[in-house]
């Protein structure tokens, strides 16, 4: 069997982890987390950054320094995963769902000026399979509207919009390292991004259990107590000696998905040209950072039969979202509105192994798999 998705040690997890323990400080905020963060802050400009117990944890600290108040509107795709949707109803929020683009799932931004009202305070932009929404448009409707934006670059690392990094262009972002992500933290781990310097102070404080620990142990104040909200948001130092291993061998990495993913494409082509499937989309405007590989059916039957198919013949491929806005929680909170291009991507997209131990063997033999199916 094949399976969809295998996490990927690149050796020095282990080495580094036993540095952490043994180093006599495994909270958090210590010597790995540091080397982290400032690896983020200065390989892509993110003005500041803080690690997360997880890419949720992230969004939730997002959704706290947004300062929402109840009624108050946030725009977010409804083909996302939930936690998108749940860090914002936490604080009180209505989620306004939007539909996606026919090209790809990312969301629609031409449909944005529609949904907004006197009420709508954020956008919240998803980069699906790591690929950039068009965010020139997102950010012009935002600037127009006086909005925040916080990017969903949970499946986003190392891509970039129009030379820009993904996470570094709205307000604040969040990146996740959950096992199913192009890098993991031991599992688990997430990240905050804050680009505006608005939220640079607070951001900490709501990391830290809602005390200036941080600026007390700088130096900056002389006693640290309680200033805000918080919660306890930062991973231990033992997630983060993981997650540097994996940072370590970022590219490396990265270069070996992107060849897997090309050889998927290229291979898929001419069974795609027969409009048997589509492949995945990549506008002009955004890089491939090689998260995801995804075939889109023409309905559902034919995604739920090739599904099947292919875990017979020992290939764990599997689809992705249900549409939020008709989920059992939300369903009734909906406004009503249809959203056509959501459904169709919950009903017929299909998503293919694709991680770093997977072979050039493996995925051939996927295709050939494909092949044979559609072989008249
Ligand atoms: C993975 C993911 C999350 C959640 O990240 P966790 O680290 O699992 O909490 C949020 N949004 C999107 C789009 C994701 O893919």
């Amino acid at each position: 069997m094949i399976a969809f998705n295998q996490p990927h040690l690149t050796g020095k997890e282990a080495h580094y982890m036993y540095e952490a323990v043994y180093a006599g400080k495994l909270s958090g905020n210590g010597k790995f987390t540091k080397r982290c963060q400032a690896w983020f802050e200065e390989r892509y400009g993110f003005r500041k950054t803080l690690l997360t117990t997880s890419g949720t944890d992230a969004l939730e600290m997002c959704a706290m320094l947004c300062d929402l108040q109840p009624g108050d509107e946030v725009i977010i795709p409804s083909y996302t995963f939930v936690s998108t949707a749940l860090a914002f109803l936490r604080e009180g929020a209505k989620v306004v769902f939007a539909d996606s683009m026919k090209r790809n799932p990312n969301l629609d931004a031409e449909q944005l000026e529609s949904l907004i009202t006197p009420r709508t305070k954020v956008i919240v932009p998803v980069h699906y399979a790591g690929v950039a929404c068009d965010m020139d448009a997102v950010m012009a409707v935002a600037k127009k509207h006086n909005l925040l934006v916080v990017e969903d670059a949970a499946q986003a690392i190392d891509s970039f919009y129009k030379g820009k990094p993904l996470g570094g262009i709205g307000h604040m972002a969040a990146f996740s390292f959950h096992e199913t992500k192009n890098i993991t933290a031991g599992g688990e781990g997430g990240l905050l991004v804050v680009n505006d310097e608005r939220f640079v102070r607070r951001c900490e404080i709501l990391w830290e259990k809602g005390t200036n620990r941080a600026e007390f142990f700088r130096g900056e104040v002389n006693k640290y107590g309680w200033v805000d909200m918080g919660s306890s948001f930062l991973p231990s130092e033992v997630n983060a000696a993981f997650l540097w291993a994996q940072l370590e061998n970022l590219d490396e990495i990265q270069t070996k998905r992107r060849q897997l993913w090309e050889h998927y494409y290229e291979r898929l082509a001419p069974l795609a040209k027969r409009g048997l499937f589509s492949l995945p989309d990549v506008p002009d405007y955004a890089t491939n950072n090689a998260h995801m590989f995804y075939l889109v059916f023409p309905d559902y039957e034919k995604r739920t039969a090739f599904i099947k198919y292919l875990k017979e013949n020992g290939v764990g491929a599997v689809f992705h979202y249900l549409s939020l806005h008709s989920s059992d929680f939300y369903c009734s909170r909906h406004d009503g509105r249809s959203l056509p291009e959501c459904d169709r991507y919950a009903d017929c997209l299909v998503r293919l192994p694709l991680f770093y131990d997977l072979t050039i063997e493996q995925v051939d033999y996927i295709v050939d798999t494909i092949e044979k199916l559609y072989a008249e």
